[in-house]
């Protein structure tokens, strides 16, 4: 093994070459030392129980690319099996690691996470650059202008960066040097698992709609901005959650896995926006960008933001517990073939659009079910190929009214909502295929239709399709008085507080 010094770059949530910095600064930092080059990744051995199998396969997709990418370029991605805090000291020392980066994350258990491999660096004389490369803007800096707080309002946040001038993207566009490549650098030790190595068996996949990786993220963005006026066109409440083919970009998996720069994202925006009629935030495709910023800004700057307790933007509402309800949520079950189709396209295909969350995420939450938003989040959290940890529960309490949005009267209604776009509900039978016989007038509103044509249509509600588990007439009534109580109640503490 040679004793010359390591430099790693580990990958996260930056699955990329492109606008690395992180991965730039590993690269000058080995080629102006002949040091060797390692970039990393760590796959947890429990990693089939932490993450559902279309997400895992996701990454193994975008690993799989990006090792083939840094092939290209005369490297290769190295992958260390273990929990991170136990096999990287390992690693560092094995290795002779000299100097270390990867960006900052701000997911609360990879935050734990590096304040231990921090201190293992410390004590080993590992000197660590990290780089922020996640969003367009740097969120400790967008506090620090809002007095240390964060911003409470999208407006707001859109007023603190108004005037950020956001930097260029940085490229790699030459080979790394020979003398940085490794003894081990054919080693099939390190290679990236396949499906069955990290536990998932093909019978538990559905059709792969959107291949993980740089590559297919990268197309994915150019294709979208070749469309100059769609992208200049765009306005999020007119775009439609139930057309069969997704009426948004779907970059989302490729940002939250950072196969996809958002810096890169915004300046392509940029470009297509220049001399052209455009629509404008919070409606327009940049603007849909700023909310994830947004989301990002607050994450950052709110202790348990992913809870409600101990989290101080965080409405306290009394959530009741149904474990029945949410799973005939969560397995497309309630009797409410909008919200069925939803979870299930969900569940099939990891990606629902954005008014779809909303209509679920209001329907479990203070809609109908009155079950708590965490509980929704951890199914999402399974499921969603695009799960990002602030971004999910940002937009979680949103949709539960439990913070930045407080209009909870303005409940979804899971019969008329999917009927403004979708009138013969051919979303409903695409994903509630029992239904896909019934006449357009009882496709929202199956327990309508009298026996016989229940019967006709091949589907008996109650036998071959569940009865309503809820009425939504009645009970999204009985919650308005909740939710009107909770705020009551959260009233008068904050005014105690105040007194206090
Ligand atoms: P587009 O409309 O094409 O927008 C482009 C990009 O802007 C998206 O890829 C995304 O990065 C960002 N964006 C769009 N809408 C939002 C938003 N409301 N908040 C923050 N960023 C946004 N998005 C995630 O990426 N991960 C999540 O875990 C996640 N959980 C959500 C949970 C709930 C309950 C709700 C209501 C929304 C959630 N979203 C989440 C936000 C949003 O629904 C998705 O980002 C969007 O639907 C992705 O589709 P798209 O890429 O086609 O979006």
């Amino acid at each position: 093994m040679s004793k010359l010094p390591t430099v790693v770059h580990w990958f996260r949530l930056d699955l990329r070459l492109h606008d690395n910095l992180a991965l730039r600064n590993a690269i000058n930092e080995a080629e102006n030392r002949k040091h060797i080059l390692k970039p990393i990744y760590v796959v947890d051995p429990e990693i089939k129980n932490k993450i559902g199998a279309n997400r895992l396969r996701f990454l193994i997709q975008s690993l799989q690319d990006l090792d083939l990418n840094l092939r290209k370029i005369n490297s290769r991605l190295f992958i260390i099996k273990g929990k991170a805090v136990e096999c990287l000291p390992k690693i560092f020392e094995k290795w002779h690691v000299k100097f270390l980066t990867h960006q900052v994350d701000i997911d609360s258990e990879l935050v734990k996470q590096d304040e231990i491999i921090d201190q293992v660096c410390d004590e080993n004389d590992i000197f660590v650059v990290k780089r922020m490369q996640h969003t367009v803007y740097d969120f400790n800096s967008v506090i620090k202008k809002n007095n240390g707080s964060i911003p409470l309002t999208y407006q707001k946040f859109l007023s603190l960066v108004a005037d950020t001038q956001v930097k260029d993207t940085i490229e790699i566009t030459k080979n790394i040097l020979e003398e940085c490549k490794s003894v081990d650098f054919e080693s099939d030790e390190y290679n990236v698992p396949s499906l069955e190595e990290v536990g998932i068996n093909d019978s538990e996949l559905l059709e792969c709609k959107y291949p993980g990786g740089e590559t297919e993220g990268l197309k994915r963005l150019n294709e979208y901005m070749a469309k100059k006026q769609w992208v200049c066109s765009f306005e999020k409440p007119n775009s439609s959650p139930n057309s069969i083919e997704p009426s948004t970009t779907v970059l989302s998996p490729y940002l939250s896995h950072g196969c996809l720069s958002a810096k890169v994202f915004y300046h392509k925006l940029k470009q297509v926006e220049n001399g052209m009629k455009h629509t404008l935030p919070p409606v327009s495709l940049m603007g849909q960008l700023m909310w994830r910023e947004f989301y990002y800004v607050a994450g950052a700057g709110t202790k348990n933001f992913d809870k409600m307790v101990g989290n101080t933007v965080c409405t306290q509402i009394p959530w009741g517990k149904n474990e029945t309800h949410l799973q005939a949520w969560a397995q497309g079950k309630t009797g409410y073939p909008f919200v069925d189709a939803i979870m299930r396209q969900l569940k099939q295909e990891g990606w629902i659009h954005h008014l779809a969350r909303h209509m679920v995420a209001c329907f479990l939450t203070r809609g109908d079910l009155w079950i708590s938003w965490e509980e929704g989040a951890k199914v999402f959290e399974d499921y969603l190929l695009d799960y990002d940890w602030s971004l999910n529960a940002g937009n979680w309490m949103w949709l539960s009214a439990s913070a930045f949005f407080y209009k909870y009267f303005r409940v979804y209604s899971p019969i008329a909502f999917g009927k403004k776009t979708d009138k013969e509900g051919l979303y409903i039978r695409k994903y509630v295929p029992e239904l896909k016989k019934y006449p357009s007038e009882f496709i929202y509103e199956p327990w309508k239709a009298p026996k016989s044509v229940q019967r006709t249509a091949g589907c008996v509600i109650g036998e071959d399709y569940p009865n309503r588990i809820v009425d939504h007439d009645k009970v999204h009534k009985d919650n308005l008085q909740k939710m009107n109580a909770a705020y009551k109640v959260n009233k008068e503490k904050k005014a105690l507080k105040r007194k206090r």
